[in-house]
């Protein structure tokens, strides 16, 4: 075997390799100067890339400055202001506090930092190749800070080998610019690539405005504000605070759901299945909502120093948190639901481009049924409705008056209501319906279950057995008692109540499976959610059913009462409004 001697690494390779924790690609040291930026205090900040920031990243600001004899500091490896003893982390309020980032840098490429405090009567520069520092000189300089890194990992060709084309570092740059945007409304931030503007807010303080500015008006329009109960001073208890999208606007991807702990920005899948889970029986699977969530909580229950980037962090009570989100999000999500509405398919096509007024009609209104399957996108102006206003539930109603007109194909219910048309999907309405009474009726701890005359007897697989013994305790909370007979067979003694008038072996046997499938459970939802919706599923009317009229307005009354009456179980619309401006319209009435 080929064996080395130990021995001690040169400082600048020892540096290098250090920097690499830090500095993976382009958008990682714009996070660092960045936040640098921020922690000083400035109000703008301009950031400058050439050639997706491997030929420059240079970043302006505002702020504080640093005085002219702590230049090499500032460069210098766990230098920092930030911290001076281990306690200090404990209640961090900065975003930096390693001291490494810029030490880091300077390892990696060639950099200036030129800088000029309030009230110094000049500014002054260093600076940085290789790990070399250069002297201290004066140089003209406005108040701020102005730090450029040319040829970035121009050393490190290992490094430069994996990073990915100039477009795609600008998108990771341009992203991550989003993000802190969003995290902070009072700043104004420019972006500019080869000296293009592609991104810039107007720092009003207001989170709606930056909303704007990253997902387009379109987007900003659907999304409503959250904030959890708790409001002011974050103790014990997490301030959650932010917007969520309507189930209606929705991407493919969860990558417009942003975190931000203590304006800290941060990727955790557990805050993103909290929020998910809001949408629970709102979204179908395979869409993901927008969000922008600020969580407010003492900084000693959190550690933010486990990740070199620190974009992770741990919480010390993450239940709370994790239940602190889904209820504020769930409970923004209720407040307001809206109604699916059908739209000409002109005016779906109408082009939207940058800061395109919208017509007045239009107001409020959900993306259309039919667009739905593409996620939404461009960029557009802000709107006063935007405030996402909260309504009292009690208040309102959830329908509209609506006169039951007939059935059409035995599966419709169309009525008539003040706004035009309102066609119903039964079995979509009957099974939100079911739903809701029968999470109702688990939460009351009240028996949900039948017995049958006669028990029911099913012939399963091996397996299907199996996976059915397994979840008998889960079974039995909602409503099922089940015996496994001797010779392999499952007798079927009593059924959610719900399900005794619709019930059949087959649909009983298909219900079982999947419920008891491993496969079946999604990571945002808990068994009896995705078994109640099933159950529901199976128990409400199908279409091609007849109702009479009275059924009709019975469905209708009930679906009144529920919560979210716009989405069946698994997040399909059970109506849909066919506006009267939107027939006239298609009549060419006007
Ligand atoms: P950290 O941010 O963890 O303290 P850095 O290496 O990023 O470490 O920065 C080192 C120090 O340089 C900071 O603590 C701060 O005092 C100073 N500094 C860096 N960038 C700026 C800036 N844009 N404005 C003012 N001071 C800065
Ligand atoms: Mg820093």
């Amino acid at each position: 075997m080929f064996i080395m001697s130990i021995r001690q690494l040169e400082p600048d390779v020892a540096a290098k390799i250090a920097a690499g924790e830090v500095v993976e690609r382009p958008a990682s040291v714009v996070k660092e100067l960045i936040e640098n930026s921020i922690d000083a205090g400035s109000t703008q900040i301009r950031v400058d890339l050439a050639h997706g920031g491997l030929q420059l990243i240079r970043v302006t600001d505002n702020g504080c400055g640093i005085a002219a004899d702590e230049l090499p500091l500032a460069l210098a490896r766990h230098a920092t202001s930030k911290v001076t003893q281990i306690d200090d982390l404990e209640h961090i309020r900065s975003l930096g506090f390693r001291g490494e980032a810029l030490a880091s840098i300077a390892a990696v490429a060639e950099v200036t930092l030129l800088s000029r405090q309030k009230d110094a009567a000049q500014g002054a520069q260093i600076g940085a190749a290789n790990g070399q520092l250069s002297a201290v000189t004066t140089a003209a300089s406005p108040e701020g800070t102005t730090m450029t890194v040319r040829n970035l990992f121009s050393a490190v060709p290992a490094r430069l080998k994996f990073l990915k084309s100039r477009n795609t570092e600008v998108s990771h740059c341009h992203h991550l610019l989003e993000q802190y945007a969003l995290a902070y409304p009072e700043i104004r931030f420019s972006v500019f690539s080869d000296g293009r503007q592609i991104f810039a807010t107007p720092g009003d303080g207001q989170l709606a405005s930056v909303l704007v500015e990253v997902y387009g008006l379109q987007v900003a329009d659907q999304m409503v504000s959250v904030a959890s109960e708790q409001q002011g001073d974050a103790g014990e208890q997490p301030v959650v605070s932010g917007y969520v999208s309507r189930p209606n606007c929705y991407k493919s991807t969860r990558q417009h759901i942003s975190f931000f702990v203590n304006r800290r920005w941060v990727l955790s899948r557990m805050l993103t299945a909290a929020v998910e889970g809001a949408y629970h029986s709102l979204l179908l699977t395979g869409r993901h909502p927008i969000a922008v969530i600020n969580i407010q909580l003492d900084p000693a229950l959190l550690d933010v120093n486990v990740h070199p980037a620190k974009t992770e962090i741990r919480f010390l009570k993450e239940r709370r948190v994790f239940a602190a989100i889904l209820r504020a999000v769930r409970a923004a999500l209720l407040e307001e639901p809206q109604m699916p509405q059908w739209k000409p398919r002109e005016a779906l096509e109408a082009p939207t481009g940058q800061k395109e007024e919208r017509r007045a009609e239009e107001d409020a209104t959900p993306v259309p049924e039919h667009t739905r399957d593409q996620p939404l996108q461009g960029s557009v102006q802000q709107d006063e409705l935007l405030a996402g206003k909260s309504v009292d539930p009690q208040q309102t109603r959830r329908l509209p008056h609506l006169r039951v007109i007939g059935q059409l194909a035995q599966s419709y219910i169309v009525t008539e209501g003040e706004q035009g048309m309102y066609l119903i999907d039964q079995h979509a309405a009957h099974e939100r319906i079911l739903l809701e009474r029968m999470v109702a009726t688990l939460k009351a701890r009240t028996p949900m279950s039948q017995l049958l005359l006669t028990p029911l007897e099913l012939e399963l697989a091996p397996s299907e057995l199996e996976a059915i013994e397994e979840h008998m305790p889960q079974l039995e909370s909602i409503g099922f008692t089940l015996e496994i007979a001797e010779d392999q067979k499952l007798l079927v003694r009593a059924v959610p109540s719900v399900l005794v008038k619709q019930m059949n072996a087959h649909s009983l046997h298909e219900l079982l499976l999947e419920t008891t499938a491993p496969e079946s459970l999604g990571h945002t939802e808990t068994w009896e959610e995705r078994a109640l919706a099933n159950v529901a599923c199976k128990a409400a009317i199908k279409a091609n059913y007849f109702l009479t009229v009275s059924e009709m307005r019975e469905m209708i009354e009930q679906l009144e009462q529920t919560r979210a009456p716009y989405s069946c179980c698994h997040g399909r619309p059970t109506m849909i409004h066919f506006t009267l401006p939107a027939l006239a319209h298609e009549f060419e009435r006007r």
